[in-house]
């Protein structure tokens, strides 16, 4: 939103109890309400007064900068963000504190996932799906777990995600097992269960809408049975997680979000220091 400039109205009253939290509707609902200046901006900032709950805030509350005390370019940041450099690299680069990043990641992170769900919110519901988990892991090993995808099957597009805990499996050594069994005396096992039901939901939400769809995915029992829950016309066409990967599989939509959220993710990198200390931070 373009918050600069003499012409800038306030849509709505940012304060969250105010009864036009979601949009100015009437004339005379708010007024400018002096200005005052900041050391990081260097300029006039403008204030506002709403009449309808009586507050006061400033057109930063429309900025993504909001009570930020230094203002690194987004985009950039985010490129370097998705083009394999880790958190520390970055503030390597730009000379800041850890936290300054994190705490830009965290917030762009967020903003993207608003845009996101806005982009799509009118979207036509998708016809062929393409359905994959990329298996990662949050804190250690022994949390491994699903970011289950949701593609749409010609455009390759990311149309949704979400995630569910998976049980630390594979190859272990005699202490791996007992330290394992330990967390899980400690903190319970993941549902078994947990992968069938964010893939009854993530379909749920992709499929919203639509009278009929393909899904394509590989032959995981889990999906069967939650695509069987779903009281919806779907063909489910399923492949080998063993066939060739290339551009000629029907999953190669699937396959190339994996290659490629490897690829420019350091956190989903093969045994890398850079791995994702919550699954919120991913
Ligand atoms: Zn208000």
């Amino acid at each position: 939103m373009e918050i600069f400039g003499k012409d800038f109205k306030p849509p709505h009253c940012p304060r969250p109890n105010c009864k036009a939290h979601l949009k100015y509707d009437q004339p005379g609902q708010w007024s400018k309400a002096g200005t005052y200046t900041t050391k990081v901006l260097g300029k006039s900032i403008q204030r506002f007064a709403c009449h309808v709950c009586g507050g006061t805030y400033s057109r930063q509350a429309f900025s993504i900068h909001y009570w930020q005390k230094m203002h690194l370019a987004g985009h950039e940041l985010m490129m370097m963000a998705v083009s394999g450099a880790c958190n520390r690299q970055i503030t390597r680069i730009l000379k800041v504190a850890p936290s300054t990043i994190d705490h830009h990641l965290a917030r762009l992170g967020r903003h993207n996932m608003l845009f996101h769900l806005k982009t799509i919110e009118n979207a036509p519901p998708l016809r062929e799906v393409v359905i994959d988990g990329f298996e990662t892991f949050e804190f250690s090993q022994y949390y491994p777990m699903h970011l289950n995808l949701a593609i749409e099957k010609n455009s390759h597009f990311l149309y949704y995600f979400n995630d569910s805990p998976l049980r630390r499996k594979g190859r272990m050594t005699a202490y791996q097992k007992q330290r394992r069994q330990e967390l899980e005396q400690l903190n319970g096992k993941p549902d078994p269960k947990a992968v069938e039901k964010s893939t009854k939901d993530l379909l749920g939400f992709t499929l919203r809408g639509a009278e009929s769809a393909i899904v394509y995915s590989d032959k995981h029992p889990a999906y069967r049975r939650a695509i069987r829950s779903l009281e919806m016309n779907i063909t489910h066409l399923t492949v080998s997680s063993k066939e060739r990967r290339d551009h000629h599989n029907i999953l190669w939509g699937g396959n190339l979000a994996d290659l490629l959220l490897r690829h420019c993710g350091p956190n989903h990198k093969r045994e890398t220091i850079a791995f994702a200390k919550r699954r919120n931070t991913m």
